[in-house]
């Protein structure tokens, strides 16, 4: 079996609905199960619908929820042919709408949004779309299965970035969905959403359905991952703020991971985490047309051809980036000062994906988002903060970045006139990370990219696009 998700762009209207019926019937042979995210822009719609509420204007969020029905019951009637069948949805349908409307009710009243009622309000998204799609595979003579995540994806209870249990999500799949498979079926379920043990909804962080693919691929030994989404396949940089990208034909389980892990936005940072020991392949396709996409099946071993050679493969950024340094009150032992730090970051849940120390400072790049003010007194118990705002970083991927001597001032070169934060560089060999002004941020990926990648340095690697 083969997992196939599609994200929001794939299913934004009826015509995207089809195409998708139209690739899943192309892959019907290879026993596909089918992932399927919110229709564009729907999990935005229903956190500002939450968020609406929370400030106690009940009409306003409920026209924007009723707004978002409206959209979906366009789809279910240009897309379903059977009226019966599409009155049945639009019944199911309205009583979502009316249980969406009760929790707003009470989050207006309350004034206050639980992460725990954000997450039932935002798993609507995907419960919704993956219905559509279930019933026109069905009407398109595919016989599909809609299955509720419910019924498998058991996370742990941290509202808005749970994590799967995993051991359990394999048990239930192997009962849920396994025999779906053996059957010819066809089962569309909902990326994004699980459940805790106690039954309630719960999501694993924004984008992540292309992680809820990875892990029920992952666990059901698939034969290869699809994502589909609205790119060619994993590019040389975000084609929303360069050009001239190209795509790249192939790329290690380790490489995607960084790229994802560093902000390319067309994976899921966890995407290759319940992948990447089992070797399964994951593919990253159009949606919107034809092509070989991108492929991530295989691990460096040192075994290639000139195994030293540098070979950047692709620019990651990430805006709203903060530095925080620390500086100990009392230098007395590094190491306990550092275990104090990293055991706040835990307890906050944050990783962080650079870290720089000198004899007694630590400083370490973190999601903008993450510096409350609970964790900045938490961290000044410990030493004089210093906290840098409105700063990116960019991720250079690919392979031999460690040890090479000229990659370096080649990057520099391309920056003289910006200033660096932090360097990450040395602890693996698939990345060199930099910490600039946010504002700089674009016109650096474009420079590097422009010294990179204009000229073919690495033939056979890239695809050029058709425009
Ligand atoms: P989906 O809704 O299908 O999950 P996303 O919007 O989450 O799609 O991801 C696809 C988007 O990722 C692309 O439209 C592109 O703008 C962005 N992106 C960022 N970096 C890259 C990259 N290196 N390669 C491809 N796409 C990228
Ligand atoms: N619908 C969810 C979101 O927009 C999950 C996803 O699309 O991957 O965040
Ligand atoms: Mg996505």
């Amino acid at each position: 079996m083969i997992v196939m998700k599609f994200g929001g762009t794939s299913n934004e209207d009826a015509a995207a609905m089809r195409n998708v019926i139209r690739l899943v019937k192309n892959h019907i042979d290879e026993q596909p199960v089918v992932v399927i995210s919110a229709i564009a822009k729907a999990t935005n719609e229903l956190e500002l619908t939450a968020r609406t509420a929370a400030l106690g204007k009940e009409d306003e969020a409920i026209a924007i929820v009723t707004r978002l029905f409206e959209r979906h019951n366009t789809i279910i009637d240009n897309l379903l042919v059977s009226r019966s069948v599409a009155s049945e949805l639009e019944g199911i349908f309205f009583h979502h709408l009316a249980e969406i409307k009760a929790l707003v009710k009470g989050i207006a009243i309350l004034r206050e949004l639980t992460p725990r009622m954000l997450d039932a309000i935002c798993s609507y998204g995907e419960r919704l779309s993956s219905r559509i799609i279930a019933a026109g595979l069905l009407e398109a003579g595919v016989e599909s299965e809609w299955v509720d995540a419910r019924d498998f994806m058991l996370t742990d209870d941290n509202f808005g970035r749970a994590q799967p249990v995993l051991t359990a999500v394999e048990v239930n799949l192997e009962k849920e969905i396994r025999p779906l498979v053996a059957q010819r079926k066809v089962p569309v379920t909902q990326g994004f959403i699980g459940i805790t043990r106690s039954g309630e909804y719960t999501t694993m962080g924004r984008e992540s359905s292309d992680y809820s693919a990875s892990i029920i691929g992952g666990a059901m030994n698939a034969a290869k991952v699809q994502i589909w989404t609205d790119v060619d396949g994993i590019l040389t940089a975000d084609p929303r703020v360069v050009k001239s990208v190209k795509k790249l034909k192939r790329l290690s389980f380790e490489e995607a991971f960084e790229l994802s892990y560093f902000g390319a936005k067309v994976l899921h940072p966890r995407t290759m985490l319940p992948v990447i020991e089992k070797n399964i392949p994951v593919q990253i396709l159009n949606s919107k047309r034809d092509g070989t996409g991108t492929m991530v099946d295989f691990h460096f071993d040192g075994n290639e051809e000139q195994p030293d050679a540098v070979r950047i493969k692709s620019i990651a950024h990430k805006n709203d980036i903060a530095v925080v340094s620390i500086f100990p009150r009392k230098r007395f032992s590094p190491y306990m000062f550092w275990e104090e730090i990293f055991n706040v970051l835990t307890a906050y849940g944050i990783t962080t994906g650079m870290t720089a120390t000198s004899e007694f400072k630590i400083a370490f790049a973190v999601d903008e988002t993450t510096v409350s003010e609970g964790l900045v007194h938490e961290l000044e118990k410990f030493g004089s903060l210093e906290v840098l705002h409105k700063k990116g970083s960019i991720c250079l991927v690919g392979k031999g970045m460690r040890g090479a001597g000229g990659i370096l001032p080649r990057i520099f070169q391309t920056l003289p006139d910006f200033q660096v934060y932090m360097i990450s560089f040395g602890a693996s060999d698939a990345n060199i990370t930099l910490v600039i002004d946010d504002e700089c941020l674009h016109e650096a990926v474009n420079n590097l990219h422009a010294a990179l990648f204009e000229h073919d340095e690495l033939p056979g690697m890239f695809e050029e696009l058709p425009h």
